[in-house]
């Protein structure tokens, strides 16, 4: 087969992956055998989940589209989609289920806190997160790219901050979350969803002052930790409306 050219340009915050601080960059990749656009793609260090369209020659591809002879790429994020071409778009937005890795405990614990089920288990390795991510039908969140790159991955997102917070903002805006907050509905240690309890079902559990000042509970079903609205719920409180206010 005759060697051949592909000019790939990537737009908008896939910059971030190739270091790119000034517009979008532009990487030229000599090739010498058919090649499938995902492969290519992930070859500069964009994993696929975060590739919203292709255009090959100005026209839109899915990530099996192979190439064999000279071609201009135009690669864009799911951010800043308009209407045009809105039925080639290669993500979905709306998913509300996710397993992430164990560095994210910060960013799980957020997003429980605003009634998401998210997966997590300190010490996964990456088959037992691909593992969960098929069966329960989950999108991955990881700052691993390699695993993203994973062929079996079709949902995931990459936060782009190393900060919880910064990272929970980024995941609600990515997948469209905001209509569907929910605080403390959602166990922050185990992911079960919240049930009300009476105080007369807790009270021998509770610390003496909390007895006294508290009369409202709820209790998780599956680890049994207990919520009320103490002095650490008026603190998650301030976190949520930080959080909301920038969704
Ligand atoms: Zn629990």
């Amino acid at each position: 087969m005759k060697p051949f050219n592909v000019r790939l340009r990537f737009h908008g915050d896939l910059n971030v992956f190739l270091g790119s601080k000034a517009g979008d960059a532009v990487i030229e990749r000599p090739l010498a055998e058919k090649t499938s656009i995902k492969d290519i793609i992930e070859s500069c260090g964009v994993p696929h989940t975060e590739v919203d369209l292709i255009l090959v020659d100005n026209q839109t591809v899915g990530f099996d589209h192979t190439l064999s002879s000279d071609a201009k790429v135009e690669i864009s994020p799911v951010e800043n989609r308009g209407t045009n071409r809105a039925e080639k778009r290669l993500q979905t937005i709306g998913i509300i289920r996710f397993v992430s890795d164990g560095h994210l405990g910060g960013l799980t614990r957020n997003l429980r806190l605003l009634g998401f089920d998210v997966a997590y288990a300190k010490t996964a390795d990456d088959r037992q997160l691909l593992e969960v991510m098929v069966r329960e039908n989950r999108a991955l969140l990881t700052r691993d790219r390699r695993l993203l790159m994973h062929g079996i991955v079709q949902h995931g997102y990459y936060p782009r901050s190393q900060n919880a917070d910064e990272q929970t903002i980024e995941v609600v805006r990515r997948f469209d979350l905001s209509k569907l907050v929910a605080p403390f509905t959602r166990c922050l240690r185990c992911n079960a969803l919240l049930e009300e309890a009476t105080k007369a079902e807790v009270i021998d559990k509770l610390e003496p002052l909390t007895k006294i000042y508290y009369d409202q509970f709820r209790r998780c079903p599956d680890c049994n930790q207990i919520y009320w609205s103490g002095s650490h719920f008026a603190k998650l409180q301030k976190r949520i409306e930080k959080i909301r206010s920038r969704i």
